[in-house]
């Protein structure tokens, strides 16, 4: 028997990105939440759910998510079908990743690849006279960026491009500007998205001293 509760929310709008990016904003009703929680949102037919970062601030009154739609995706193509007024099932707020919070919000660096900057947009919403020292964004096209400018009129931001040359952002890989990162003491390091990208950045930071308490992983895909 599954024992997990769970509500149905209601779409608000499903706005397209790129082809294969897309916010899907649901209204938020009495949903609880800290900067860094996940739900579970189902399939329209119930059988399978997949775990997606919120994207909106603690004081909004709905709750945003930036989802990659993957052709062949269960889950997230059937969301990228939705329309306004669609009734989805939700669980209840979950997760461990606590970007900038941790350490009673001492100094912070977030690392994110793609879909990753969604759990460090909700803390910039969320806490704005606290942002991170730096933000390192990687997406493979310019359309991916969809925060960028939000992001750098917020804290430093370093946008790495991988798939095409963009002026202002570097072309290629964020790990290329890991240098960036401020290497002191007290800080910690927040790090989302793709397996691999979490492993080269956990590895750099470990190289240079960092302890594994002040660096956090939050995983989106496995490449
Ligand atoms: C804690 C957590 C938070 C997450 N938050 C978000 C979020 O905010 N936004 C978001 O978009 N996703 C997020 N994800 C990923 C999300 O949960 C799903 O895994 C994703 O949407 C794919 O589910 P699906 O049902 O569409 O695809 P599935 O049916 O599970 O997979 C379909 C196919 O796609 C392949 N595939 C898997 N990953 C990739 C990839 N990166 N590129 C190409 N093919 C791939 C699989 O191998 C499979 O063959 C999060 C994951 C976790 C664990």
């Amino acid at each position: 028997m599954n024992t997990t509760p769970s509500q149905y929310v209601t779409v608000r709008s499903v706005r397209w990105h790129a082809d294969h990016l897309f916010e899907l904003c649901v209204a938020r009703d009495d949903v609880a939440f800290v900067p860094g929680d996940c739900v579970a949102l189902f399939h329209r037919d119930e059988a399978a759910s997949r775990p997606y970062s919120i994207a909106s601030g603690v004081n909004e009154d709905e709750l945003r998510f930036l989802i990659r739609r993957l052709p062949a995706g269960t889950v997230s193509a059937d969301l990228a079908r939705r329309v306004p007024g669609d009734r989805i099932r939700m669980s209840p707020p979950f997760g461990w990743f606590r970007p900038g919070q941790v350490g009673d919000f001492a100094s912070a660096a977030f690392v994110a690849t793609g879909t990753g900057i969604a759990p460090f947009l909700s803390y910039l919403r969320s806490f704005p006279a606290q942002p991170p020292r730096i933000c390192l964004y990687g997406v493979r096209r310019q359309a991916d960026a969809v925060a960028a400018d939000w992001v750098a009129q917020r804290c430093p931001l370093k946008l790495a491009v991988s798939r095409e040359r963009v002026p202002s952002a570097h072309h290629g890989r964020v790990t290329d500007l890991l240098e960036a990162l401020p290497l002191e003491p007290l800080l910690h390091y927040y790090l989302c998205g793709l397996d691999t990208m979490l492993t080269e950045v956990s590895d750099w930071l470990t190289a240079r001293g960092v302890t594994a308490d002040r660096i956090h992983r939050e995983c989106f895909f496995n490449a």
